[in-house]
């Protein structure tokens, strides 16, 4: 099945070190991962679920989508963000090559020179350029750990891209914990985001654990959508 497109709109970055930054978001659909879902009965909490399956994409020819991204911001002052769904899984890893490609060669003098790809951790970032990272590690809380491509922290360590992002989504303590046994023992060597799951941890809970237990370059990443737009999609 070739990469499918779930939606392509343009916004604020939402999260980590870019978070207001004008951006231009791609979504494409299919993710094989369902975080949240655990031996202990919790549901998922994949906040973009509407995107997992391939079939909520449309396939859209190439040039296609390149002059919608462009149509939206001509002059290619905004940073362009692939997300998903997985945008390194399956088919949808060679639209995501190509897509960085094209925007690193058209953006080269530009304010973001590359785009930037939210990946879930299960898929290996080995030797693709063009493009920054905001790597997923998921924690036991999701349910999902053993999914997680462990060569990935050593070679965001050895990509050593001040704008690359490990990002850790919080469900519990065991969860925070965990992550700075990762960070310890992978000395990954990037901006370590902190995002707590809704419903299960309070923001201010997450922030004195990160106060207490401090690991290099952590900070706090709220979804700064949700509190402007509240939780909705698109925006
Ligand atoms: S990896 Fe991302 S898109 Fe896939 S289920 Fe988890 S949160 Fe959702």
């Amino acid at each position: 099945m070739p990469a499918l497109i779930h939606e392509i709109y343009y916004s604020l970055s939402g999260e980590g070190i870019t978070t207001g930054v004008p951006t231009i978001f791609v979504r494409i659909a299919g993710c094989s991962l369902r975080c949240g879902i655990t031996l202990d009965g919790r549901k998922l909490w994949c906040d973009t679920g509407y995107a997992l399956s391939h079939k909520a994409g449309t396939e859209i020819k190439f040039d296609h989508i390149i002059k919608q991204i462009e149509s939206l911001q001509p002059d290619h002052g905004a940073q362009v963000l692939i997300t998903g769904g997985e945008p390194l899984e399956g088919e949808n890893r060679q639209l995501t090559v190509l897509l960085c490609n094209e925007f690193s060669k058209i953006c080269k003098n530009q304010n973001y020179p590359f785009p930037r790809i939210e990946t879930n951790g299960a898929e290996s970032i080995e030797g693709l350029d063009n493009m920054v990272f905001t790597l997923d590690y998921k924690l036991p809380g999701s349910g999902m750990e053993e999914r997680m491509d462990i060569q990935n922290l050593s070679i965001l360590r050895n990509r050593n891209n001040p704008l690359d992002e490990l990002k850790f989504v919080i469900r519990d303590k065991i969860d925070f914990d965990r992550s700075v046994h990762i960070v310890h023992e992978y000395q990954p060597n990037t901006n370590i985001l902190y995002s707590p799951v809704h419903g299960e941890v309070e923001f201010s809970e997450l922030a004195e654990w990160i106060k207490i237990n401090p690991v290099p370059q952590a900070r706090l990443s709220l979804q700064m959508h949700k509190i402007l737009w509240g939780d909705k999609r698109s925006v």
